[in-house]
């Protein structure tokens, strides 16, 4: 179709890969899927899919949605590469660097959380909202968002996944999976502390096993320490154990009782089905957001590698 502008798109995580190229949600022209391997062979998996596009249409941009921790401050000499990641070849890896030389275009870069929120903004459930969280929780558990109608930042970028909850070891003795801190939020919650702790995957355990009790408290626990402080409109999970759709309804009411009426608010008191809820995009809210974000960049709205903004 003439006059359609075109972006590339990568969701980066640490375990798949996904590429599409796509105007919008209701345009994907192509899209990939492969494991997360070594950097240089992961990076360039991506690049062969958007040089082959290249070759028929003019892409305008890509974003980049990746796992992190990440250096996400365009001002930096950093910016664009994941940083200290535990994920073996990947610490320091100039992720947006790499792709921008390779493609000639410019890069937007953020967490993959920032960007599924984003996506969530543009074309899912946060579309006219300004502040709202977008958690997700997987093979760890992270968190982005936006704040007044920005992405959050500041000194790096959110690590809503480490907060601490309180943990009864009498209840459950299981120590926590994070490599940091044990029994925070992600060490207590993120698949594989279920897996862990019961010796099955999620996957495999039935909705009325007391694994998912545990799991809404614990995530109804962090999500109360997310919601007091920053006041969101609303709250997106997304992720491999929210998959998990009866989550959903446990979650929300737990965090009713945590708040025990304290936030006045219709949409907690009332409206709780929709301050509580899945990704509208789905399981590609994520490379959506990336599309998103090289709308941005490719619009000047967001500073990029390459760009006019930067
Ligand atoms: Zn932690």
């Amino acid at each position: 179709m003439a006059g359609t502008t075109l972006y590339g798109g990568i969701e980066g995580g640490g375990t798949k890969f996904v590429c599409a190229v796509a105007a919008g949600p209701d345009d994907i022209r192509d899209e990939i899927r492969f494991p997360t391997a070594a950097p240089e062979e992961t990076l360039d998996q991506a690049i062969a899919f958007f040089r082959a596009h290249q070759q028929k249409a003019e892409l305008a941009a890509v974003g980049i949605a990746s796992f992190g921790p990440i250096d996400p401050n365009p001002e930096s000499p950093r910016f664009g590469y994941v940083t200290t990641t535990p994920k073996p070849g990947w610490a320091q890896t100039d992720f947006a660097g790499t792709i921008h030389r390779a493609l000639g275009l410019p890069v937007g870069f953020d967490t993959d959380v920032n960007v599924a929120a984003l996506g969530e903004h543009r074309w899912g459930g946060a579309r006219g909202l300004d502040t709202f969280i977008y958690l997700t929780v997987g093979t760890g558990v992270g968190g982005g968002g936006m704040v007044n109608g920005k992405l959050i930042h500041g000194a790096m970028h959110p690590e809503m996944g480490h907060i601490r909850i309180p943990h009864d070891r009498q209840a459950d003795p299981y120590p926590g999976y994070c490599s940091y801190h044990g029994d925070c939020l992600e060490g207590l919650t993120c698949g594989p502390a279920i897996s862990e702790r019961w010796g099955r995957s999620g996957r495999d355990l039935a909705p009325d096993h007391p694994a998912w009790e545990m799991e809404a408290r614990y995530l109804a626990l962090g999500l109360v320490n997310l919601i007091l402080p920053l006041s969101p409109q609303r709250v997106i999970m997304g992720g491999g154990v929210m998959e998990q759709m009866h989550l959903f309804p446990m979650i929300r009411s737990q965090v009713q009782e945590l708040l025990n009426g304290y936030l006045q608010l219709e949409s907690i008191q009332e409206r709780i089905d929709e301050y509580i809820i899945p990704p509208e995009l789905g399981g590609r809210a994520g490379v959506l957001g990336a599309i998103a974000l090289a709308q941005e960049v490719h619009r000047g709205q967001m500073p990029g590698l390459g760009s006019r903004t930067n």
